[in-house]
């Protein structure tokens, strides 16, 4: 009996260690938060189903381009762009009424001038749901999720042929809709925005709109998770395990000044938007989404935009998700059968659980950034003299949320934060290093480990 039992501890040590370096490795840091259990328990009711179904509801209006038809003879008899808006703002509603209304549904409508792809003025109609922040003060500080609901197909002012979609975007437009019914039965100090915008395919209108009226009303946007092309098209090489996140180095935002201090201080990978990057990187850590965030370090694909950009533009961190590998047989492209290969961006070619887990790292990130406390503010590095410690201090995290500090730092060479202690509920501290060597930024974290995104410092003099 004592043998067998002895043997048996041995064998649980043995496991232990193999499941501790197993995890060691994955993370390759010791930098990562901690997982909350609602939030986890909230991304199983994630549903591919719904997703399948909310994709084939978006394909089944025909087309959705911009320029197609929004009258109202169009929309009773569920075909163009109008019929598509109309559905989703329906969707949005129902979610609410399934939170006794803790949704807030709305439109931002405008006429876009005649552009290039654009004949005649045209009205654009974005369509959102809020859900509100419960803490009067962190209710100002906004996340959002966003993907366009218009389409196209080889010719970008075709207003009568078919442009299913399916994955480009359908797909990011169900990600915000899955998202806003699987969070909406949660609550959270910050708001959340679920956003989907039109006139992406001509020329990013709908978002480079919302962007400006949100910069105009002065929100407090901290992070933009634009989902475009999610639909792990099923190609041969498709690699379903990993979903691309493409974030810009210097922000497009700069000014002149700025570049100037980023320059002096190699800070040529700490955007904003790059620090969202790495968060999502940090969600897929400790969230079980069933796909892993792959980090890329540039604004876009090759002669490609998309959504994110509009909001990079007023100021705004925000970041583009997109599947490892497009076919582009399968996006702007009629629908149709040419020396035996499909064309067109139809439904066969769209894995609804691989957009679920997408879904599922969208919702993680939303949640944990709503849940945590604001950013701490004014964080500085003090350099007036010259030592091998690094002295740091800040403002508290707006909001009071914050319980502690947390001290994150990397190797200038490093992609991601390698490192994290918690200096308490202080406002300044000393680390034993030399900022010269590493690259530092200082978090908040409440009493459950929600971390807020980090904020890397500026010298103070
Ligand atoms: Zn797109």
């Amino acid at each position: 009996m004592l043998h067998l039992s002895k043997s048996f501890s041995l064998l649980c040590v043995l496991i232990l260690a193999v499941v501790f370096s197993a995890a060691r490795s994955e993370a390759q840091t010791d930098a990562a938060m901690s997982a909350d259990p609602k939030i986890a328990a909230a991304l199983k009711q994630v549903s591919a189903d719904r997703i399948q179904a909310n994709i084939e509801r978006l394909v089944s209006f025909g087309t959705r381009l911009t320029l197609s038809a929004q009258d109202p003879e169009s929309i009773a008899a569920g075909h163009g762009i109008g019929a598509a808006r109309e559905w989703i703002r329906s969707e949005f509603e129902r979610y609410s009424k399934d939170c006794g209304g803790c949704l807030e549904i709305k439109t931002d409508s405008f006429t876009e001038q005649p552009t290039e792809r654009i004949p005649s003025a045209t009205e654009i109609t974005n369509v959102y749901a809020v859900l509100k922040g419960t803490d009067p003060e962190n209710a100002k500080r906004i996340v959002l999720v966003t993907g366009h609901y218009d389409s196209r197909n080889s010719d970008t002012l075709d207003v009568k042929g078919d442009a299913p979609g399916a994955n480009d975007d359908a797909s990011g437009t169900a990600v915000s809709l899955e998202c806003a019914r699987v969070l909406s039965k949660m609550k959270f100090p910050a708001t959340i925005i679920f956003l989907t915008v039109a006139g992406e395919e001509q020329g990013l209108n709908g978002s480079r709109h919302f962007a400006k009226m949100a910069k105009d009303a002065g929100w407090d946007l901290e992070a933009v998770l634009n989902n475009d092309i999610v639909g792990g098209d099923k190609s041969a090489e498709q690699d379903h395990s990993v979903i691309r996140v493409f974030s810009e180095g210097v922000p497009v935002a700069s000014t002149e000044q700025d570049i100037r201090r980023i320059r002096g201080l190699g800070g040529e990978s700490d955007s904003g938007s790059r620090e969202v990057a790495r968060y999502i990187a940090d969600v897929g850590r400790v969230y079980d989404a069933g796909v892993k965030p792959m980090l890329i370090f540039r604004l876009d694909r090759y002669l490609r935009g998309g959504d994110h950009s509009s909001f990079n533009q007023q100021g705004f961190a925000a970041v583009r998700l997109t599947e490892f590998r497009e076919d582009f047989h399968h996006q702007h492209q009629n629908v149709r059968l040419e020396d035996g290969i499909q064309y067109g961006d139809v439904m066969k070619f769209v894995d609804f659980d691989y957009v679920a887990h997408v879904a599922r790292l969208n919702a993680a990130t939303l949640a944990a950034l709503a849940a945590a406390p604001a950013p701490p503010a004014n964080v500085h590095l003090l350099t007036k003299g010259l030592e091998n410690d690094s002295t740091l201090s800040w403002d508290a995290s707006p909001g009071g949320l914050a319980t502690a500090y947390e001290v994150v730092w990397r190797a200038t060479t490093s992609p991601e934060w390698e490192h994290a202690q918690n200096v308490g509920n202080v406002m300044r501290t000393t680390m034993k290093m030399s900022k010269d060597n590493v690259i530092f930024a200082v978090r908040a974290l409440d009493a459950a480990g929600h971390r807020s995104l980090p904020v890397v410092p500026t010298p103070e003099r």
